[in-house]
């Protein structure tokens, strides 16, 4: 596949990659008409395939698409929909293309508005794949072919409450919260002393490829502050957990109190359940800054109509669809039921989590927490196994990622968490042998394992008949 398909970019399953022909709701079908329940897909927020979403991009693209260049109601309408779930003074809004490039965008906003260069990131953070937001990725510059922090970028600790730099191993710790936001105050007194100064300070709302992270209470308000008595500004990257995913807020950001209002909010993936379309959030004051240098922001995908169309549905479909609430009872009854799990399996360390975003973090040991990466990769292959795609991510690869379209159901649920618990349970037994070679092989994936979902449990999950699965899986 080399003439399509550059050696850096890499497949899920490298070694038995599963080629996706269609998909709905929560269910992806391969080309031989196997179907596989998707805990990783947060882009299909709504559902894959959405018909609401589909139709109403279809819709719009037999009418008109164009650039921004023209008036067009949708971009009115989406602006208005979008700010109107946010704080004041959060109002003005920048339409974009990825996560990438809001967060690219985002960075020259900042420096315009301050006049300030450097920026804080969280440990472990990752904010996309263009250059200038590979500099404040810690994920890649710290990862394979990465060259290291550039001297106007100030990494801190993770505020990780189970292993993170202030974790007491014997009694959990007081004062998180403002224990990792001095951290801030430490990073922009040295950059300080170099005479250099802060334009923001990035950082996800809850932190997902660094493990599924809450973060303490209190955290960012005293965070921000830190950044604000410093002249820098608070970029909220909202693109992994915006939309509703954490149930009782639209925004991630607003769990930690109403006192909370960044200065930027970025946002994409969700936001057109599979279509790139991507937004930056601010207030009138930066983006005045903004304009005052003269230069104008143009981009030619940015805010079509076609895209502002399939946002627009994407945010009907959470509110008709009551998908916040949906993420409050799946997520809250999964959660429960891991508590349970927790009680039985010395592999989970933790489990932590909400709405429809939760972490299940493997340890070899609970004293010393030491990461069980080998057994959460041997569970992420033998979920496929069972047709139940999955990931692991975070510093160690050990914390088990769940992250489904909303429409996820408790049925869902339980499916998965029979597998997780048999899988574990083998392994807890001695059955399987997670060092030796043969495993090291399967987790990067072989073929043909044990299929045991059946076809009443292929209808329990799907909720759809035999005949209507084979002619969706045509
Ligand atoms: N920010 C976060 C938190 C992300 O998870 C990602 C994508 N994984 C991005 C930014 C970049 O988004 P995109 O891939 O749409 O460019």
């Amino acid at each position: 596949m080399s003439w399509v398909n550059a050696a850096s970019c890499k497949l899920f399953f490298r070694a038995d990659p599963i080629k996706i022909v269609r998909a709905q709701g929560q269910y992806m079908y391969d080309e031989e008409g196997k179907f596989y329940l998707d805990c990783i897909n947060n882009v299909a927020h709504v559902g894959h395939c959405h018909p609401d979403v589909v139709h109403h991009g279809m819709e719009q693209m037999a009418i008109l698409n164009t650039n921004n260049r023209f008036l067009h109601d949708n971009i009115g309408k989406l602006a208005k929909r979008i700010t109107s779930t946010l704080p004041d003074p959060l109002s003005v809004c920048y339409f974009v293309n990825s996560g990438s490039e809001a967060n690219d965008l985002a960075l020259r906003i900042a420096r315009v508005h301050t006049k300030q260069n450097d920026i804080i990131v969280l440990d472990h953070a990752y904010h996309g794949h263009t250059c200038a937001v590979i500099d404040i990725s810690p994920y890649k510059f710290d990862g394979p072919g990465g060259e290291g922090a550039k001297d106007w970028v100030h990494v801190v600790a993770n505020p990780d409450s189970y292993r993170g730099k202030f974790t007491d191993l014997n009694s959990p710790g007081e004062d998180l919260g403002e224990k990792y936001a001095n951290e801030l105050k430490l990073a922009i007194d040295k950059a300080k002393e170099k005479k250099r100064s802060v334009a923001a300070f990035y950082a996800e709302s809850l932190q997902s490829c660094a493990g599924q992270i809450i973060p303490p209470e209190g955290y960012f308000k005293k965070a921000y502050k830190h950044v604000r008595d410093a002249g820098g500004i608070c970029i909220a990257d909202e693109v992994q957990v915006g939309f509703g995913r954490v149930g009782t807020h639209m925004w991630a950001f607003q769990l930690q109190g109403e006192d909370v209002v960044p200065d930027i909010v970025t946002m994409g993936k969700p936001m057109g359940n599979g279509h790139p379309v991507a937004c930056v959030v601010t207030t009138p004051e930066i983006a005045a800054s903004f304009a005052s240098t003269g230069m104008e922001y143009f981009n030619t995908y940015g805010g079509n109509p076609v895209s502002c169309a399939i946002a627009l549905s994407v945010l009907d479909v959470i509110e008709r669809e009551r998908l916040q609430e949906r993420a409050i009872e799946t997520g809250g009854y999964m959660m429960q039921r891991l508590q349970a799990l927790k009680t039985k399996h010395t592999l989970i360390g933790d489990i932590r989590g909400i709405g429809m975003f939760i972490g299940i973090e493997l340890v070899k040991d609970h004293k010393t927490r030491e990461p069980a990466t080998t057994e959460a990769q041997h569970v992420i292959y033998r979920l496929k196994q069972e047709r139940i795609l999955y990931s692991a991510d975070g510093p160690d690869r050990n914390v088990l990622k769940f992250k489904p379209p909303m429409c996820f159901s408790q049925e869902n649920v339980d499916q998965l968490l029979e597998v997780i618990d048999k899988v574990l349970s083998d392994m807890e037994n001695g059955e399987v042998d997670t060092s030796s070679e043969k495993t090291q092989h399967l987790m990067y994936g072989s073929a043909n394992g044990p299929k045991i979902i059946s076809s009443s449990a292929k209808r329990a999950i799907t909720g759809l008949d035999e005949p209507v699965l084979k002619k969706l899986c045509r």
